[in-house]
C-alpha cells in the first residue's frame, strides 16, 4: 500500500475502519512526512539493523522504518488497530505485528526468537504513548536489553528531564538513570499540529545512544538508584537530611563518615551532585555496610 502518512489518508483509514481514538492508550497519530524521515535518518537504522517499534498505530512510522531496516518487529496493545495494520503493512515483508502490551512481554525471549543473527544490531524507533514513556524506556534499559540506541519521540519535558545536567531544574531521578545506561541526545522538536488527534503538549524526538557498559561502576545497582531517589524526593533537603530520612533511613553517623571519606559536602543538595558523585557515595556506603 501506498505511504499513510498525510491527514487526509489517514483520515480516509480511520473513517472506513471507524476507529476510535481511545486517550487512555495515548493515540497520536502521525500525519507528516517530513518528521517521520527525520525520526528514521535520526535513527541511524540501516539495512542490516532490527528494529522493534512500540505502539505501530495504522503503521505510518512502520512504512518508513521499513524501507530501510532489515525487519520490523512493531508490538501493539490495541486489537482494534490489527485489521489496519494487517492493510497497511501488506506490501512489506519483512514486517511482523505482534498483539500485546509491550510492558507484559519477556522481551529477552522474544528477540531470541525474532533476531536470530547474533552479530545483528538492534535498535528500538517509536512515537511512544506519552501515559507510559517512563515504563517503556526503563524496561529496555533495566533489562539490559541487547539494543544499540532507542529513538523515541516523548512528551519535551520528559526529554529535557532525560538529558538534564546537575544544578538545573529539570535533573532528578530519571536523568541518573537515563544517563546510567546510554547517551541521550535531542534530534528534533515537534509541534503538535503533526498529529492527529493534537496532543496539549510539545514533543521532541531523542536518541539514547545505549552505553556498552553503565556510565559508572556502582557495587550495588539497587543500593545506588535508591540513593538518588531519597537525594532527590527531598530536592530542598541538605543530602544529609534526605538520606537520613529517606527510605533508606541511613544512620548520621555512617553517612558523615562516608562524606568524610570520599570529600563530599553534606550540607550540598542531591540536584548538585554528578552521577560520579552518587557512584561514590553509593559504593562508599555498599562498603561499610
Ligand atoms: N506509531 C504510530 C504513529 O506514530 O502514528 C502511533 C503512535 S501512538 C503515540 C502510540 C501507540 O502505542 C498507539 O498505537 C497505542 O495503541 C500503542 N500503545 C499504547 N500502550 C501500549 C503498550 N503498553 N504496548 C504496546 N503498544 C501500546
Amino acid at each position: 500500500m501506498d505511504k499513510i502518512a498525510s491527514p487526509k489518508k489517514t483520515k480516509e483509514i480511520i473513517s472506513e475502519y471507524q476507529f476510535k481514538f481511545s486517550k487512555s492508550l495515548g493515540q497520536n497519530f502521525l500525519i507528516d512526512e517530513n518528521i517521520l524521515e527525520k525520526i528514521v535518518i535520526g535513527s541511524q537504522v540501516t539495512k542490516g539493523d532490527y528494529v522493534i517499534e512500540v505502539g505501530p498505530g495504522i503503521g505510518s512510522l512502520t512504512q518508513y522504518i521499513a524501507e530501510k531496516a532489515k525487519s520490523v518487529l512493531a508490538i501493539e496493545i490495541d486489537k482494534s488497530l490489527i485489521p489496519i495494520l494487517d492493510r497497511t503493512l501488506a506490501g512489506y515483508s519483512n514486517v511482523k505485528v505482534i498483539n500485546e502490551d509491550v510492558l507484559k512481554l519477556d522481551l529477552h525471549k522474544i528477540m531470541a526468537e525474532e533476531f536470530k543473527e547474533p552479530d545483528a544490531k538492534i535498535k528500538v524507533i517509536a512515537n511512544l504513548p506519552y501515559y507510559v514513556t517512563t515504563p517503556i524506556v526503563m524496561k529496555f534499559l533495566e533489562e539490559k536489553l541487547p539494543i544499540d540506541s532507542m529513538t523515541i519521540m516523548i512528551q519535551q519535558e520528559v526529554a529535557k528531564r532525560m538529558e538534564a545536567m546537575p544544578s538545573t531544574k529539570d535533573y532528578g531521578a530519571l536523568s541518573i538513570a537515563v544517563q546510567y545506561y546510554s547517551n541521550p541526545r535531542i534530534i528534533a522538536k515537534v509541534p503538535p499540529s503533526v498529529f492527529i488527534p493534537q496532543p496539549k503538549v510539545d514533543s521532541i524526538v531523542i536518541r539514547l545512544d545505549i552505553l556498552d557498559k553503565p556510565r559508572v561502576k556502582v557495587e550495588d545497582e539497587k543500593l545506588f538508584f535508591a540513593i538518588v531517589k531519597d537525594a532527590f524526593s527531598k530536592r530542598r533537603k541538605t543530602l544529609l537530611n534526605a538520606l537520613s530520612t529517606g527510605n533508606l533511613k541511613l544512620e548520621k553517623e555512617l553517612l558523615k563518615e562516608v562524606f568524610e571519606k570520599i570529600d563530599i559536602n553534606p550540607q550540598r543538595r542531591g540536584e548538585t551532585l554528578a552521577i560520579e558523585e552518587f557512584a561514590l557515595i553509593a559504593n562508599e556506603i555498599f562498603n561499610k555496610k
